[in-house]
């Protein structure tokens, strides 16, 4: 049986949140997960003294699902989102949540959501959001004892309406991440040390910040939530590779479109800031948008402007955005294993 579709204008969509109608709770207690259940219930109520509120013990994952061409439900490698959820909990001192039992969760949640994923070719998407909080009260500095995992879902619009127009970045003097900090995995606290910088970003008149390395403000690593890739003048695809940069699932199935579909040349290396500047394209990777190009670059006042421009994105990044997302829709035949479909 169809389940019938909300009456929701999908093309207008904002990216933001609105509550579905279930999502999965889990609580971890006395040493282990219960079941897990879906919910109706959308609000939290916690000691006032939980581990998150004090100590910002919590982490998340961000995923999509998507109705393909041909009307499936399907998602984008829900695998390696539930395997760095597991890195981001041992990091933070958190129960891991098995990855085994993450995508099953996640597929009970669209499953039970599906008036709300988004048709084929309105633009919109499922935005899928787990979460992993410490619930239990701590007030000497030490891990939680108990935690809850959620994962509500809410519709997305387009997060470019009316297609990706380049966008222009400023190098930021602010650090995101320290070298064997916290840059590797996706805990809330990343985000929240990033929101003075991207305000600030943003009043200067900027879409974006471009982090440097924390140690020498030589090299490049991301920006506050998303990869970089750039093109060469020759044409290769290059990626920075740092300890301290936020593992992108997208980055890193664009990095292998490039090499194993398209048969251009994708590494994953050390890049100098200085190097830039000789760069023909440049694109910001994730989620949300798959690939936001990226125009202009402003190093205090000197930019860098790329060949591609700003009224469009460059062509290789063109081709490597309408490849992944044909992938993601069900265009275009996926590597083994990069879609999972809810049945
Ligand atoms: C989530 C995130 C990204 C993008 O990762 P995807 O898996 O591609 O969505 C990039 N950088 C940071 C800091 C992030 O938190």
């Amino acid at each position: 049986m169809k389940m019938e579709k909300k009456n929701i204008d999908w093309a207008n969509l904002s990216f933001g949140y609105m509550p579905t109608d279930l999502r999965f709770v889990a609580n971890y207690k006395d040493g282990k997960w219960d079941e897990g259940t879906l919910t109706g219930e959308a609000t939290v109520q916690m000691s006032e003294c939980a581990g998150v509120l004090q100590y910002s013990q919590s982490c998340f994952e961000g995923l999509k699902a998507y109705t393909t061409e041909d009307g499936r439900i399907v998602m984008f490698r829900p695998d390696l989102n539930g395997e760095r959820m597991e890195n981001s909990c041992k990091r933070l001192e958190m129960p891991v949540f098995p990855k085994e039992k993450f995508i099953k969760a996640v597929e009970a949640v669209v499953k039970a959501n599906e008036a709300w994923v988004p048709p084929y070719g309105s633009g919109a998407t499922l935005y899928i959001r787990p979460f992993m909080f410490a619930s239990g009260p701590v007030i000497g500095v030490k891990p939680s004892d108990e935690y809850q995992m959620r994962i509500f879902c809410t519709p997305v619009g387009p997060y470019f309406k009316g297609g990706a127009k380049p966008i222009t970045i400023r190098v930021c003097d602010f650090d995101r991440a320290a070298p064997n900090g916290t840059g590797h995995i996706k805990a809330g606290l990343n985000y929240a040390m990033s929101l003075h910088a991207i305000v600030d970003a943003h009043k200067a008149g900027f879409d974006e910040n471009m982090y440097l390395d924390a140690v020498t403000r030589t090299k490049v690593e991301e920006t506050g939530g998303a990869n970089f890739i750039f093109v060469t003048k020759d044409g290769k695809v290059v990626t920075p590779k740092s300890n301290s940069i936020l593992p992108s699932i997208t980055r890193r199935s664009l990095m292998y479109v490039a090499k194993e579909v398209l048969g251009l040349e994708a590494e994953e290396r050390e890049i100098d800031f200085e190097e830039v500047k000789d760069f023909a394209e440049c694109g910001l990777c994730g989620t949300a948008a798959v690939i936001s190009p990226v125009g202009k670059i402003n190093d205090h006042g000197k930019e860098i402007c790329f060949p591609s421009g700003m009224e469009k994105m460059g062509p290789v990044i063109q081709k490597l955005y309408d490849t992944l997302t044909g992938i993601q829709m069900g265009r275009i035949t996926p590597p083994e294993g990069w879609i999972y479909e809810i049945k």
